[in-house]
């Protein structure tokens, strides 16, 4: 095992795990692992170099434009040396995407695929080696990719035939002659990959654009108030602490949005992972589920209640749409009707309520009316800080984002303030070389010099720097 300080072990309740064989401070990396295979997703193929995950164009990225490689026009990367790097994994399926032309591979299949493929070149070079030497790719694995959960038992039979089907579909993609013999093991594949596959992200936390399987971290069972936090810095995923965790520890990390409800989240947990969630949050954090659920005061009706719920869900559904038909005047006044009367029942903690605030700011800066998106930004950040540990990746992420929307109508001031607050979290979620962090410093630099000029100054500089071909925070 080549991870100082966290052992594969036996729980007592929810199968294999990992624990802290050490102390880990806050922030520090615990587990740092490469994908064992990772696939760009079809949203994005157009988009992010298919090595590093880059996005040509943003901050941080190394060139404008990406080169798409000539046999199979599909993948594309930002520079040669992306290309080059990529070629051992790419080379197989480069051949197996232009065998299935014009059709496209969807990601499941690729990504199997890529486990396949690096698995036959494993065994090539184990059975090379003589000297009985472990090859350097199979050193990072805490377990085998065939040891995975797959959970094929507790499927149902749609999602069964759903399986089927994409084994069946799969040698035209790979090849009939190369594909194992067995159907079931073909199963096992696919299957793993819906209860193991981890999202990866842009840096910006936004969007997901790959999608990758890390045996290791694979390990780390869930939590709704984890120890830890498992983030991607292109295609590497790193295990942070996200507070003190002791020496005997069982690390965890939460497989779902911490922000939900306890019902909405063993909802998710059963239906995706097959698994009745009993942490200490489902069982026994009633404070932080009375937030998610809280009142403006004690006296309201419990009739007002039923109805601003059942209003809130209603007005949910029909804001979703509106966005969807891109009506942005609609949406602004939907949110803001739809909020005039939570203010009257809900407290902002409450999840109803956090999600209309989420759109009112969505939507105010949109339309570039940066005054109100500040004022909403500043109470879903308010609740955020109540919902969330200090040291959170989604608290994080939205003092970044509320820091921006403060350097946009020129609060300087207020901006390094957030944007500070915002690094100090960021690098301790993501690490002091995640493209996050190094975004953030940037901006607190801009907004430090500005801090010094007056609001005509800082216009005119914004200006040249935009002239001169700087970004500018968006
Ligand atoms: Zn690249
Ligand atoms: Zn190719
Ligand atoms: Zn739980």
């Amino acid at each position: 095992m080549s991870y100082p300080g966290v052992e594969l072990f036996q729980t007592s309740a929810k199968g294999r795990g990992l624990k802290a064989t050490r102390k880990f401070e806050t922030g520090q990396a615990v587990l740092k692992q490469e994908p064992y295979a990772y696939a760009v997703m079809s949203s994005h193929i157009d988009v992010v170099c298919h090595y590093c995950l880059c996005a040509p164009g943003q901050p941080g990225a190394p060139v404008e434009d990406l080169h798409r490689c000539t046999g199979c026009k599909f993948a594309q990367y930002c520079t040669k040396e992306c290309q080059k790097k990529a070629w051992p994994e790419h080379k197989q399926e480069c051949a197996a995407i232009k065998r299935i032309t014009p059709g496209k591979p969807v990601d499941q299949t690729r990504l199997v695929g890529r486990i396949l493929w690096r698995r036959k070149r494993e065994e090539k070079v184990n059975g090379e080696k003589k000297d009985g030497k472990e090859n350097d790719e199979k050193k990072v694995e805490l377990v085998k990719i065939e040891e995975l959960e797959d959970h094929l038992s507790k499927r149902n039979a749609e999602e069964k035939e759903a399986i089927d089907e994409k084994v069946y579909s799969f040698g035209d993609y790979f090849t009939y002659d190369e594909m194992p013999d067995s159907d079931e093991e073909m199963a096992h594949l696919f299957a793993i990959i819906d209860c193991n596959a981890i999202g990866l992200n842009d840096h910006r936390g936004v969007q997901t654009i790959g999608v990758g399987i890390y045996p290791g971290i694979s390990m780390l069972n869930h939590d709704c108030s984890p120890n830890c936090v498992a983030m991607n810095n292109g295609p590497r995923l790193e295990v942070r602490a996200l507070r003190v965790i002791q020496p005997g520890e069982e690390l965890c990390i939460s497989y779902i949005d911490s922000l939900e409800t306890t019902e909405k989240r063993r909802e998710k947990l059963k239906l995706q992972y097959y698994f009745d969630c009993e942490c200490d949050t489902c069982t026994k954090g009633e404070e932080l589920e009375n937030l998610k659920h809280a009142l403006v005061s004690e006296d309201i009706k419990e009739e007002s209640v039923k109805y601003i719920n059942q209003f809130s869900k209603d007005m949910l559904k029909r804001i979703h749409k509106t966005k969807q038909n891109q009506n942005w005047e609609r949406m602004c006044n939907q949110t803001l009707g739809t909020l005039a009367q939570q203010d009257c029942v809900i407290a902002d903690t409450n999840v109803l309520k956090i999600a209309v605030l989420n759109h009112a700011v969505e939507v105010q800066s949109f339309l570039r009316r940066q005054e109100p998106a500040l004022e909403y930004a500043e109470r879903v950040a308010a609740a955020y800080e109540k919902l969330l540990p200090p040291v959170h990746p989604t608290l994080g992420m939205y003092l970044m984002r509320l820091g921006v929307i403060q350097w946009q109508i020129q609060k300087t001031e207020a901006a390094v303030a957030t944007l500070g607050r915002a690094a100090s979290i960021i690098s301790k979620t993501h690490g002091d070389d995640h493209g996050m962090f190094k975004e953030l410093l940037g901006l607190i630099h801009q907004c430090k010099m500005e801090a010094h000029m007056s609001k005509g100054a800082q216009r005119e500089f914004r200006m040249a720097k935009k002239k001169a071909g700087l970004k500018l925070p968006a």
